[in-house]
């Protein structure tokens, strides 16, 4: 019988995890012919502890322990990689322990115990007189240490905790950072958004069977990837590159060739991926140069898509989430958010991300706080792991201890009282010290922020945005379902005007039911008012449900991402079309009907003359009118920081809007994220803007702000400050309110 055969019935065995660690050590010692077998588990704090040995004195057990680096096995630990010594006492780092009685060994052949690309431990061997191990040896011990990996991984045998990654700080809560893009504190059970693939099988009893199902698995994935090369017909040639450098490292004979031979020593095929892909990870960990690093990427994702088609992913239902969730992902589209039982979500940790990103919008709609850009979220915070989200000091608590948690429950009783604050200025005007009145105005996609807008009693609805409620759906609504929708939604805003701006969709909004036409740049691709025009069936379904559900009061509808003055004219031209058919077709109109255009194109500011005689209102719609003029795209977190909306030229192409819009007569607001904003609210005001659109959450602290400024003073001191190099005038803004006692 095989050692792979034997290792399986101990491994079914009923009995300890502990006592199947020593029967492994007896198999592997008496297969290998060796006269020590031991097996070196990592605790908290980076300490590898024997656990199991056959030949060393058993009293060692749990008492013998070496740090990484130390010692022969810390050495195998520190670098990842087998360790074969004809003469190990002669080894530079060879540590004696007299309790294990092993100075009479000389020989010692060692390896890692993986899992994930991790070390939780050392597999070794031991002879007493000189010896070589061969190759096939080494392979042998690495797959007894695969499945050793499993039942160290499983939690048997250390607590689960003490596995987990955690920068040498195994059983210490960890503490991440990130940048805060919704702020608050939410706390629950982590969720992981696509998590690795787990294997739950690692014996095979029939190496044929094993062959044909990675055959069949490399087909359909060699599949999927002719079809990813075929729809890239139209990109260039880099990125065919690319692609074609994958499907070339997926037919690489070398790669698959360590896999077929991990099956043939009784391994599953998918256990055979993750070995040579362990062994891979150990061995180029310490890689340096980037273009093999890359290299290491391809490879990785390429076992991925592998086991992907072997096993499935075992994802989490999104319906199927704990009662209190904290999802943790590398990035995700707003539809993939929405997919989520929204009223179990608590808080959200992006690896990516930034906070005009689309999925940060649509957080801060449904008030959970959100963290981005922390770093190895994803692998560092496993599934049920409890997670504290604190969007107001920009981190992260997994596993928190218990001073953390009480100062996050004083922490949560102080927002609450702020929220009573904000709650008793509900019915207080947003107005000046020196009387200038700003209207506050809610951005909305989902029916719960018509709630907020009772709760906080701002003036309307500035910017609502239709193309959310096409993406939670599986298919486009008709005129019917439309119709119904924004009536509900007019209604609920019980004679408060609202903007409905047409569907936005494109570039992050992806529409389910939509193909993705692999656009390159897909925020200045095809999207938004370029879709509609392109498809006027779609914006003309849109505009007649608009007409019939607000027969009788006012529409105010606006069109996004407008370029030029004939793409408003070819809109307007469609919804007068629809007007006068629903009038021919008797349908009650409307009472008035008010066009807008979102500015958010920077060719547009150049036609203002022209386009503003036509339009009732334009809205700044600042978060795609910064990408485009500082050419920043807003969901990229490198450059979340690099340019400032506080910035002259930022100021400036806003304070010319405003003179534009000033001298044309026409209402003038903003609608980007930087109005929900106190300090940049403060800005705006003071260059001119009295109508802002924002998150419901900020109007508290936005007509907070407003009621303790003199509007007087603040617009002197930045019309002076803003002909100057700043690079952004936000610090000495910060300053100046400190000052005053404007409350930010
Ligand atoms: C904007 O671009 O500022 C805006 C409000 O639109 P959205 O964020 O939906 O693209
Ligand atoms: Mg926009």
């Amino acid at each position: 019988m095989g050692i792979l055969s034997r290792l399986r019935s101990v491994m079914a065995a009923d009995a300890t995890a502990e006592t199947r660690l020593k029967l492994v050590t007896d198999i592997v010692a008496t297969d290998l012919v060796a006269e020590v077998c031991s097996i070196y588990i990592m605790r908290a704090g980076e300490v590898l502890e024997l656990f199991a040995t056959k030949g060393l004195k058993l009293d060692a057990v749990h008492l013998t322990r070496l740090r990484v680096g130390e010692g022969v096995v810390g050495a195998i630990a520190a670098s990842g990689r087998p360790l074969n010594l004809a003469e190990a006492q002669q080894h530079p780092q060879f540590a004696y322990r007299p309790e294990t009685g092993e100075e009479l060994y000389h020989s010692m052949m060692g390896v890692p115990i993986l899992r994930g690309g991790r070390v939780l431990g050392v597999l070794v061997i031991q002879n007493k007189t000189p010896r070589h191990y061969t190759e096939e040896e080494v392979e042998t011990l690495q797959t007894v240490a695969m499945i050793i990996g499993e039942l160290v991984g499983s939690g048997e045998l250390v607590n689960k905790e003490e596995t987990l990654p955690t920068d040498g700080i195994a059983m210490l809560p960890l503490r991440l950072e990130g940048s805060t893009l919704n702020s608050g504190l939410g706390m629950g059970q982590a969720v992981v958004h696509e998590p690795r693939v787990v294997i739950t099988k690692f014996v095979a009893e029939d190496p044929e069977e094993e062959l044909e199902r990675l055959r069949k698995a490399l087909s359909e994935m060699h599949g999927a990837l002719d079809d990813m090369l075929q729809s890239s017909e139209s990109l260039d040639d880099e990125h065919r590159d690319i692609l074609e450098t994958y499907r070339m490292f997926a037919e690489d004979a070398g790669w698959l060739g360590r896999i077929r031979e991990a099956i043939k020593t009784g391994l599953t095929a998918e256990a055979a991926v993750q070995k040579v892909h362990d062994d891979t990870e150990a061995r180029m960990s310490q890689v340096q140069d980037p273009y093999l690093r890359e290299r290491v990427n391809d490879l990785q994702d390429l076992a991925n898509r592998l086991l992907q088609h072997l096993v499935g992913v075992e994802t989490i239902s999104p319906d199927d989430i704990p009662e209190h969730a904290v999802l943790v992902a590398k990035n995700m589209g707003p539809a993939e958010l929405l997919d989520y039982d929204r009223t179990r979500l608590r808080a959200l940790i992006l690896e990516e991300g930034s906070a005009t990103s689309h999925v940060a919008i649509i957080a801060r709609a449904l008030d959970i706080p959100v963290i981005g850009q922390v770093k190895g979220a994803v692998d560092r915070i496993e599934y049920g792991d409890p997670v504290i989200v604190d969007g107001n000091n920009e981190q992260v608590f997994i596993r928190p201890g218990d001073d953390v948690l009480s100062a996050f429950k004083s922490n949560v009783k102080a927002r609450l009282r702020q929220k009573e604050l904000y709650a008793a200025l509900r019915d207080q005007p947003a107005i000046t010290k020196d009387g200038i009145t700003v209207s506050l105005n809610v951005n909305a996609g989902l029916l719960v922020d018509l709630e907020h807008l009772k709760e906080n009693n701002a003036d309307g609805i500035g910017l609502y945005r239709t193309e959310i409620p096409f993406m939670s759906r599986s298919e486009i609504p008709g005129v019917e379902a439309q119709v119904s929708l924004y009536r509900k939604i007019i209604e609920e805003a019980e004679g408060k005007p609202v903007v409905f701006r047409t569907l936005d969709a494109g570039g992050d909004k992806v529409l389910p039911y939509w193909d993705d036409h692999g656009e390159e740049n897909p925020a200045m691709g095809w999207r938004a008012i370029r879709v509609t025009l392109d498809r006027p069936y779609l914006l003309r379904q849109q505009l007649r449900s608009l007409i019939r559900a607000s027969g009788g009061c006012e529409l105010n509808v606006m069109f996004p991402m407008v370029a030029e003055v004939s793409e408003f004219l070819a809109a307007r031209r469609l919804l007068d079309m629809e007007i006068e058919r629903e009038s021919i077709k008797g349908h009650r109109l409307p009472s008035r009907v008010n066009v807008g255009v979102m500015l958010e194109v920077p060719s547009l500011l150049f036609q203002l003359e022209s386009l503003l005689p036509h339009l009732n209102f334009l809205s700044v719609g600042s978060n795609d009118l910064f990408q485009f003029l500082f050419a920043a795209d807003r969901g990229n977190p490198r450059l979340s920081g690099r340019y400032d909306n506080l910035s002259p030229p930022a100021l400036a192409a806003l304070k010319r809007i405003v003179e534009s819009c000033n001298e044309a007569g026409v209402t003038l607001s903003l609608c980007g994220e930087m109005g929900g904003r106190p300090l940049e609210a403060m800005a705006l005001v003071a260059i001119g803007f009295r109508k802002l659109s924002m998150s419901a959450s900020a109007i508290g602290p936005v007509k907070m702000m407003i009621r303790s400024m003199q509007l007087s003073g603040v617009e002197r001191f930045i019309n002076g400050q803003m002909k100057k190099s700043h690079h952004s005038l936000r610090p000495i803004l910060r300053q100046y309110a400190k000052d005053r006692g404007i409350i930010l």
